[in-house]
């Protein structure tokens, strides 16, 4: 049983857009609670800009994140403490932790390095190569895609299926995955539902499902339904909320000024 927890957190970043140094810092999150067991999935839902993906960088220790109050903890351990190479070692998945184009490390070794990383010991050669293949088979990756480049000339599609590759491999505690379903069709926004949904199954992984739409729940059901507006959680309940956010929108939680 893991538990991510996360309370009254609050982060700013540094638009740096001032003459003055902190000219340009703003406070994004004003204090988020939010908790995260074993297998339960959590939707947060919410307006653009609202702060949803700074939720998840300053969850993935990115620098330009700054916590200025509140703690992120799991299992009791203090994240915000942690290095980012801690944090997944901890069993923390962070989609967006790998953005970047790494040139000269193919998919197939990058997989390699991150599970015997976060695992502290090497893959068995023989049942690793056959899981890789079984996955990429189910997400409908051509296996020449394991010889890329990582992120190098990826689509939107293929970086979407490239981190429930991940996701499904590293087997984390607790998975964030922000926007899985921006810029992909049905047939792939299906596929790679159904890649959450076997890593669901297999284990007994958290998900911290953010998103702006809610097609994505459809084929991932959330047991938990967060509504995000203006750098905190405003509203709670269960899947039938995504549901009245389809039907409604977010106009209802918008304060005037900003409807
Ligand atoms: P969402 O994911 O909900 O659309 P974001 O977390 O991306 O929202 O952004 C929330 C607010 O913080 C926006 O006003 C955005 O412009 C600002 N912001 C986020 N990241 C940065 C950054 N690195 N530099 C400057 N402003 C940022
Ligand atoms: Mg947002
Ligand atoms: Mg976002």
């Amino acid at each position: 049983m893991t538990t991510l927890e996360i309370r009254d957190l609050h982060v700013t970043v540094d638009a740096g857009d001032g003459p003055e140094a902190g000219d340009g810092v703003k406070e994004i999150l004003r204090g988020v609670d939010l908790t995260v067991r074993s297998g339960e999935t959590h939707a947060i839902m919410g307006p653009n800009g609202s702060g949803k993906s700074t939720l998840a960088y300053s969850i993935a220790g990115h620098p330009k994140y700054t916590v200025t109050s509140g703690t992120v903890t799991l299992d009791g351990e203090d994240v915000l403490a942690m290095s980012v190479d801690e944090r997944a070692r901890a069993g923390l998945f962070l989609a967006m932790q790998y953005p970047v184009e790494v040139p000269g490390v193919t998919v197939s070794n990058f997989l390699r390095t991150a599970k015997t990383a976060i695992d502290g010991e090497a893959p068995k050669l023989r049942t690793w190569v056959k899981d890789v293949r079984t996955a990429m088979d189910e997400l409908r990756m051509d296996p020449a895609f394991a010889e890329r480049n990582v992120n190098e000339g990826f689509s939107g599609g293929e970086k979407k299926r490239h981190e429930i590759l991940q996701m499904e491999l590293l087997k984390p505690k607790v998975a964030i995955l922000d926007e899985t379903d921006s810029g992909l069709d049905v047939d792939a926004l299906r596929i790679v539902s159904e890649g959450v949904n076997r890593a669901k199954e297999g284990t007994d992984v958290g998900v911290l499902l953010i998103t702006h739409y809610t097609r994505i729940l459809r084929y991932i059901k959330p047991d938990f339904v967060h509504v995000f507006v203006d750098g905190k959680v405003v509203e709670e309940g269960g899947p039938e909320l995504a549901q009245r956010l389809e039907d409604e929108g977010y106009d209802r939680f918008l304060t005037p000024a900003k409807a």
